[in-house]
C-alpha cells in the first residue's frame, strides 16, 4: 500500500457538514463561508514525547483530535472539521486501523469532518489542524479577566496525572480507580458543550493542557491581573484523595493533560452561569478569584504552600 492507497482506505469518507464543499481528494479542501467567524488551531503529537511509542493506535488517534478540539472548546467554538498530517515510520495496518477508529470515534461524537491532510514517511508524528466557528465577536479569549471575577474549572483536576503516575509505577491506587484515571489520560473529553455555553458569560477562558498553574498563569498574564486559588475548593476525585499523601496538591495543579476549561466570570453574570451549569456534564467548580495584583497566591492549604514545579513546557530545562 502506498500513500494514496492509505488515504483512500483509512481517511476518506463523506463529510457531514454542508459547509464542506470539497474534502479529502483534491489539492485542498473548500469550506463555505457561513457568516460566522472561523476559529483555527493546530497541535502536534510526537511519539516518545506526547505518547509512548507503544501506545495503542486508538488512543493516539483519539487524543490527537481531543487536544485540538479542546482548544476550540476554550474559544467557545462549534467544531466543524480538521486536517490531519501524518508522518509514519511504516504502514502498520493494525496500528492504522486503531488510529483511524479512535480518531473517527471522537470526530463522530463532536460532529467533525476530516477534510484533508498530508501523509509522509518519517518518525511517528501527528499534526491536526482543527477548524470551528463562532458568532462574530463572541470567541472566548484569555484576555478579558478583571479583578473581582470568579475563577471556575469545568471538571476534575489531576485525574490524567494519576493515570500517568499509576502507569509509571509512581503511585499505587485501589484497583477500582484504575479505569477512570487511565481513561482521563488516554481519552480526554474536550469540553465542547461547556465552551459554547460560556459564550457571553465567561470573561476569559483557557483549556488545561500544561497544568492549572501554568494555564491560569497564561490567562492572568494576558488579562493583566493575578489570581488567588483556594486549594480546599479544587475538584478532586475519590481516586485523588486515595493518592493525596503521595501527590499532595501538586499533581492537580501542575501536571496538565486534564483538558478541562478554566474560565473567569464577572459577578453580574453568575446567575447566567448557574443557569447553564446544570446542563453540562462536568458541572462548574468555583476555585478562586481574580485579583488586581499580578501573580498567583494559594489560599486554604498548608502555610506557605507552593507547588514544586510550574507545569509542562517544551525546551524548559
Ligand atoms: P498534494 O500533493 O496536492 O498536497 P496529497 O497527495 O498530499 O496532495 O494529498 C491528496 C489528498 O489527500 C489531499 O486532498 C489531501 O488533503 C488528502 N490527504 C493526504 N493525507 C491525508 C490524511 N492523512 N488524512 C486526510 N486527508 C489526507
Ligand atoms: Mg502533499
Amino acid at each position: 500500500m502506498d500513500e494514496f492507497g492509505l488515504i483512500a482506505t483509512y481517511f476518506t469518507r463523506p463529510a457531514r457538514h454542508a459547509a464542506v464543499r470539497l474534502g479529502v481528494g483534491d489539492d485542498a479542501a473548500v469550506l463555505a463561508a457561513s457568516g460566522q467567524e472561523h476559529v483555527l488551531t493546530t497541535d502536534t503529537l510526537v511519539a516518545g514525547v506526547h505518547f509512548p511509542d507503544a501506545a495503542p493506535g486508538f488512543d493516539v488517534g483519539y487524543k490527537a483530535l481531543a487536544v485540538n478540539a479542546s482548544d476550540l472548546a476554550a474559544m467557545g467554538a462549534r467544531p466543524l472539521g480538521f486536517l490531519l498530517s501524518l508522518a509514519l515510520p511504516a504502514i502498520d495496518e493494525t496500528w492504522l486501523g486503531g488510529f483511524r477508529d479512535g480518531l473517527f470515534r471522537l470526530a463522530d461524537e463532536l460532529a467533525m469532518d476530516l477534510i484533508g491532510g498530508d501523509t509522509v514517511h518519517g518518525a511517528l508524528t501527528i499534526t491536526i489542524t482543527a477548524i470551528g466557528e463562532v458568532p462574530p465577536g463572541e470567541a472566548l479569549t484569555r484576555a478579558g479577566a478583571r479583578a473581582g471575577d470568579r475563577i471556575y474549572v469545568s471538571g476534575l483536576l489531576g485525574e490524567a496525572a494519576l493515570g500517568f503516575l499509576m502507569r509509571a509505577g509512581r503511585v499505587t491506587l485501589p484497583e477500582e480507580f484504575a479505569p477512570q484515571v487511565l481513561a482521563r489520560l488516554d481519552r480526554p473529553r474536550p469540553r465542547i458543550a461547556e465552551g459554547q455555553a460560556l459564550r457571553g458569560i465567561a470573561s476569559a477562558a483557557i483549556d488545561v493542557s500544561d497544568g492549572l498553574v501554568a494555564d491560569l498563569g497564561h490567562l492572568t498574564h494576558a488579562s493583566g491581573v493575578g489570581a488567588a486559588l483556594d486549594l480546599r475548593r479544587l475538584p478532586l476525585s475519590d481516586a485523588y484523595d486515595a493518592a493525596f499523601t503521595t501527590v499532595g496538591y501538586d499533581a492537580a495543579l501542575t501536571f496538565g493533560d486534564d483538558y478541562e476549561l478554566v474560565f473567569t466570570v464577572p459577578p453580574e453574570r453568575l446567575t447566567a452561569l448557574h443557569g447553564v451549569a446544570a446542563k453540562v456534564p462536568g458541572g462548574f467548580h468555583y476555585i478562586g478569584d481574580i485579583v488586581a495584583e499580578p501573580g498567583l497566591v494559594f489560599r486554604g492549604g498548608p502555610a506557605g504552600y507552593a507547588p514544586a514545579t510550574g507545569g509542562y513546557a517544551h525546551f524548559r530545562s
